[in-house]
């Protein structure tokens, strides 16, 4: 049996995101309205100790990056410790953290101590009432803090994450796109995902992230791929092109307004799916591991925490499993074939 994490399609897995805890300090409209959700006994969370094991077996399987999420991953206790605990594997090279930056500020510099390599900080709007509204009482100054704090903290690269919403945020693509013109900051607008409560009813805001190229056409801006991949251009087969892309800096594609200090990505998991080069498998809070964000199927982690041959058994049968792709799409249409998930992104961590 071979080690490596592998599918049947023979996509290559190094990068595991870790939901640390499915409990957030916001309620934000697209990812859990309404909803009181939470591992309700401390238990159901995997523990530090399960956590290092767990990535110490899927470093040796080929992860070198890891991501922690939630919920949001700095309402879990000493965090700081798990990050060095796990900056200290062996093949870990990267360890990254996505944030709603509430708790951030003051902890930046101890993360990146730690040996946190990188941050993205979600940030909807730039308008503080209105960043309010999206969030579920989300403070916009603590967030701004966050921000600077973690650009002086060093970490490799801050990323800000922004779901695009038609009627909600769309008429602030300039403020956001202007902030790259002036700042070093690396700005990704994320399609509306449909996931969670909003299910139903996610279409009437979801907006495709290729209207942010219309934005700057509309504008007269010019724009150039970055990103470092500068293959935004159609030189091979679309799958050649997104693997690329996906290799060098995610499934962001990255372009520059000319002159522009930052950069600004589209991620487009509805309109321009990159699931042709998924690297990624999504641990969620209670030990489960989800070969794919928007398919059902998940695979209790937690009986073989310990029994190193049985988790990599476990982690291979999922990934035998993982789907060519998910079915997300702004087209009605039956997918009863392979249910969408149940899970709210806060239990996955998006
Ligand atoms: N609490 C942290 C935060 O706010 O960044 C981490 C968890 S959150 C689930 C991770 C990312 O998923 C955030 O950038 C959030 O905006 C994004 N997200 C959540 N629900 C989404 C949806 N339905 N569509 C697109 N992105 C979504």
């Amino acid at each position: 049996m071979t080690d490596r994490l592998v599918d049947s399609f023979g996509r290559v897995h190094n990068y595991v995101r870790i939901s640390v805890t499915d409990l957030c300090n916001l309620g934000c409209q697209y990812c859990r309205p309404g909803s009181s959700l939470g591992c309700k006994v401390k238990s159901e969370l995997l523990s530090f100790d399960q956590l290092a094991a767990l990535v110490e077996v899927l470093a040796h399987m080929g992860v070198t990056k890891v991501r922690l999420t939630g919920g949001e991953p700095l309402l879990r206790p000493r965090l700081e410790a798990l990050i060095g605990r796990l900056s200290r594997i062996k093949g870990i090279s990267q360890i990254g953290l996505t944030t709603n930056g509430m708790l951030l500020g003051p902890r930046a510099s101890l993360l990146r101590q730690a040996g946190l390599t990188d941050v993205n900080i979600s940030i909807d709007s730039l308008v503080p009432e209105r960043y309010a509204g999206i969030t579920g009482g989300g403070d916009f100054n603590r967030v701004i803090k966050s921000i600077e704090s973690s650009c002086k903290a060093g970490f490799d690269k801050v990323k800000l994450n922004v779901v695009l919403m038609h009627g909600v945020n769309d008429d602030e693509i300039e403020a956001f796109l202007k902030l790259t013109v002036n700042y070093p900051l690396f700005i990704r607008f994320i399609e509306y995902m449909p996931i969670g409560d909003r299910i139903q009813d996610w279409r009437s805001e979801y907006m495709p992230a290729e209207s942010i190229l219309m934005r700057c056409e509309e504008k007269g801006w010019q724009i150039e791929p970055a990103g470092g991949s500068g293959s935004t251009g159609s030189t091979g087969g679309l799958k050649d092109e997104l693997q690329e892309e996906h290799e060098i800096s995610g499934p962001a594609r990255y372009y520059r307004i000319a002159g522009a200090a930052g950069e600004f990505g589209l991620i487009s998991p509805v309109s321009r799916h990159f699931c042709g080069s998924c690297n990624r498998l999504r641990i969620t809070a209670n030990g489960c591991v989800k070969p794919c964000l928007y398919w059902n199927e998940e695979w209790d982690l937690k009986p073989y925490i310990g029994d190193e041959e049985g988790l990599r058994r476990i982690l291979l049968q999922s990934l035998a499993s993982k789907p060519l792709r998910h079915e997300m799409t702004i087209v009605p249409k039956d997918i009863a074939s392979q249910p969408y998930t149940l899970r709210q992104m806060s239990q996955i961590g998006g």
